[in-house]
């Protein structure tokens, strides 16, 4: 990538800004200041990645950007895995049930492609089995296997973050009203190309101000207790914006119990009668974690917690803009699927950037 100013700004410290800034370190000749209002270590609602489970559960549609993402991002996570042990990721046995009354509801409509048997992702994960009717629940109608991961989220943003700065880029606290002020972040100058990953900031950060970014709300509970597997069903009896899901994070992190998805909410503080559906249903649906008792009061509650994910109708935007002078390269949007098409997004602004830098080099 080489031009006369190779200066870049990241605006942002989620998940989709610590691997794009990853990413795009391997540049030598890039000059990198990423500038965030919160960093690994902060919870806030208006910062989702701490607040993920987070696993792999492909959910983007054949042909849609969204899959070549997730398909791209698999290889990484599983490297990461197999051979980064203290990143915090661990591979977990996950099964997968669907209802047919969940068709058409929020999270019916959210796990629509994960639940398929013939599911596309099928070859990219490891041990893809579909499960015979006498290994389902009585409600459930289809069910599959395979190996996927979870990510402990409070070990892997920072140790990402330690990452970026092993391999020279600059990290600084700072809140922008309009994405063209980023130019002026830089450490050494102005910069040529600003990459904005700001999430569900992006529907009112001026310059940007996404009308079609949204919040879809997550409420989970984390605990001690040990479900030995990572499980979900597609949705529940009680409302078509809950559904359950069990995965114990990597070294130490603690079991996430969730969830919900409720579209344009912006309430940041838990529902106490939600956590309570969410630790009932926990224990319906995988009894190891209660083993004693089979009762709410044998989990072992770490926090409770709400984080809105960035949703963006038509999936998350990674494209170029030129707003005033500077190009911009968008990467926001990522709902529920920022871990898990993480790298693949981060490849494609990698993309854009090398094609912006190399027609101003021609300039
Ligand atoms: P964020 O993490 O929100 O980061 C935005 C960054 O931009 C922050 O650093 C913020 O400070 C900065 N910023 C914003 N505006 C400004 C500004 N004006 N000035 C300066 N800085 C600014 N995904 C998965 O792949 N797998 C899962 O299992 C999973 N589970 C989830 C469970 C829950 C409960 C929730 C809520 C989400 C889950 N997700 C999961 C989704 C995932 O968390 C998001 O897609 C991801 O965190 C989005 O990352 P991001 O970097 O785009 O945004």
């Amino acid at each position: 990538m080489s031009t006369n100013n190779n200066n870049v700004v990241i605006v942002g410290a989620g998940i989709v800004a610590l691997t794009t800034a990853l990413v795009l370190s391997k540049h030598e000749d890039l000059s990198i200041t990423l500038v965030a209002k919160h960093m690994p270590g902060d919870y806030d609602i208006e910062y989702a990645s701490p607040w993920a489970g987070a696993n792999y559960f492909p959910v983007g549609a054949p042909g849609s950007n969204l899959q070549k993402f997730e398909k791209a991002t698999w290889g990484e996570l599983d490297r990461i895995c197999r051979e980064v042990p203290e990143a915090g990721i661990h591979h977990q046995h996950t099964v997968i049930y669907g209802r047919k009354k969940d068709v058409g509801t929020a999270t019916g409509d959210w796990f629509k492609e994960l639940i398929r048997e013939d599911a596309w992702f099928k070859d990219v994960v490891p041990n893809f089995r579909i499960l015979p009717k006498s290994e389902l629940p009585p409600d459930c109608d289809t069910g599959t296997s395979f190996t996927s991961v979870c990510i402990n989220t409070a070990v892997f943003l920072p140790y990402l973050l330690g990452q970026c700065v092993k391999q020279g880029v600059t990290i600084k606290r700072g809140i922008l009203s309009h994405i063209s002020e980023a130019a002026s972040h830089h450490t050494s100058g102005t910069a040529s190309v600003i990459l904005n990953c700001t999430g569900l900031s992006a529907s009112k950060l001026g310059g940007v101000m996404d009308p079609s970014v949204y919040p879809g709300r997550g409420q989970i509970v984390l605990v001690r207790n040990e479900p030995g597997v990572m499980v979900t069903v597609s949705g529940t009896d009680d409302g078509s914006e809950e559904a359950t899901y069990i995965m114990q994070r990597a070294v130490g992190g603690g079991t996430i119990l969730g969830g919900c998805l409720q579209h344009n909410s912006w309430e940041s503080q838990p529902d106490p009668n939600l956590a309570q559906r969410i630790m009932e249903r926990s224990i319906d649906l995988c009894p190891a974690l209660a083993p004693k008792t089979g009762k709410v009061s044998e989990l072992s509650i770490v926090r409770h917690g709400v984080g809105l994910r960035p949703m963006r109708k038509g999936g998350p935007r990674v494209e170029r803009e030129k707003i005033g002078d500077t190009w911009v390269v968008h990467s926001y949007g990522h709902a529920g699927y920022g871990y898990q098409s993480s790298f693949g997004s981060a490849w494609e602004a990698e993309k854009l950037v090398g094609e912006i830098l190399k027609e101003k080099a021609k300039l």
